[in-house]
């Protein structure tokens, strides 16, 4: 069965370019279903770094199709940059096709963020994201679509940007027909392809603990991260051969929220510094800890994944112990469950376990037996906590740079 979900297990920024570039080698189609340009897919190839936001990291293969699904909020001026930036790597242009249906971000999306403080208060990447769903919620968005159908269009931007909406439109327009070739109707061609037997990898964004419902409300993200927001932003109904859980094997996250592994202190700059945990959309340095397998185990159970990718365990090394969350502390009772309240969290106290480290350096490692004997029984002993097998590890940032343990639809 060739279709493959590929969702972040942690708090975002866990290397789901890299793992989605990895299993789109063979893949026809690669789709993301949520969220904006305030993704951060970082993919480095054989043409130098990408930093992906709205084109799909299989997208620069150059037999695979970038689908951006109706679930996804579109950014056409971003997207224009994106691909200018791409193109400047030498890279060849990216097969894309574009959902008619999709919600634009428009130029008083970003306004209104900053105006309503949610940029501040929740430490959001300031793209407008979370102003476009909320539109499309509140029936008052404008959809690709309808850039064919400007009048309904003309009428919001002048609501919204006063003088400036005859500018606003007239860019509009502009890339409307720019990128018009590559818009249709993206859940007929999904369920054609899936039909065909074609290999589609599904591509979350940002992570399931940011997710609208099921993460740290209401420090999360506008759009369902989770394996759940196939069907909702796509309108296909999937059966997956995979369900590929990405965790970086420590803790990081970007902006405001509970985060009980957090290390404030020598720890937390030392896996920043080896990790180089500055944001691929905003630059913020990220906040760091150790890994919390409760966080991870309550990931796996939401996701039903099959498989874990563990990413950036070469960021471990020299560490002469690693800790590792396995409860938590709150109320003077040990608890082993993820709460569903960010109050809660916030109080909640990490209790460890301690597993050795290793002195060596593992960059670049693609063969299990190779790993220093400590490094394996990390793996070990995250797979075994949370139920899932690791299937996959990330030795450094370079695709090739992964240790496959089991096969994933023969990609070996
Ligand atoms: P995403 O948003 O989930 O795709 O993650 P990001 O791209 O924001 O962050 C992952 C960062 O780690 C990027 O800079 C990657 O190039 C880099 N990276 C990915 N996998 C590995 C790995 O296994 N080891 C190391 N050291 N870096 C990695």
């Amino acid at each position: 069965m060739p279709a493959i979900a590929v969702i972040g297990a942690q708090w975002g920024d866990e290397a789901k370019g890299k793992i989605v570039h990895f299993l789109c080698r063979r893949a026809d189609l690669c789709v993301r279903f949520n969220g904006g340009p305030n993704a951060g897919h970082t993919v480095v190839d054989a043409h130098g770094e990408a930093r992906l936001h709205q084109v799909p990291a299989g997208a620069l293969h150059p037999h695979c199709l970038g689908v951006l699904a109706h679930g996804v909020v579109l950014d056409l001026w971003a997207l224009e940059a994106e691909l200018a930036e791409l193109a400047g790597q030498g890279r060849p242009p990216p097969r894309l096709l574009l959902s008619e249906r999709a919600h634009l971000i428009l130029p008083y999306h970003r306004r209104r963020e900053e105006r309503e403080g949610a940029a501040q208060a929740l430490g959001t990447t300031r793209k407008g994201i979370g102003p476009a769903y909320a539109d499309r919620a509140a029936r008052r968005g404008l959809r690709l679509v309808d850039l064919f159908h400007p009048e309904r269009v003309e009428e919001r931007l002048r609501a919204e940007d006063g003088e400036e909406a005859a500018q606003v439109l007239a860019e509009l327009l502009r890339l409307r027909d720019r990128f018009s070739p590559a818009v249709g109707d993206a859940r007929a061609a999904l369920a054609h392809a899936l039909r065909a037997g074609q290999t589609v990898v599904f591509e979350g964004a940002q992570g399931t603990l940011l997710d609208l419902d099921w993460g740290t409300y209401p420090y999360v993200t506008s759009s369902p991260t989770t394996v759940h927001g196939i069907p909702w932003g796509t309108g296909v109904r999937v059966e997956f051969a995979a369900v590929v859980g990405v965790a970086k094997a420590y803790t990081t996250r970007v902006g405001a929220g509970p985060l009980p592994t957090e290390e404030r202190g020598a720890v937390g700059e030392r896996l920043r510094e080896s990790g180089r945990e500055y944001g691929a959309t905003t630059g913020r340095p990220r906040r760091c800890g150790w890994l919390d397998l409760v966080a991870l185990r309550y990931a796996c159970a939401i996701n039903g994944f099959t498989h874990l990718a563990l990413t950036k365990l070469d960021v471990l090394s020299g560490f002469s112990e690693l800790k590792v969350a396995v409860a938590y502390r709150w109320g003077g009772r040990r608890r082993e469950d993820f709460p569903s309240s960010a109050d809660e969290l916030f109080h909640a106290e990490p209790v460890y376990e301690t597993l050795p480290g290793w002195g060596e350096g593992i960059a670049g490692v693609r063969d299990f037996s190779a790993l220093p004997k400590a490094a394996q029984r990390y793996v070990r002993f995250v797979e075994e906590f949370v139920g899932v097998p690791v299937a996959l590890v990330g030795t450094g940032a370079r695709t090739e740079d992964v240790i496959v343990r089991a096969e994933i639809l023969g990609y070996t």
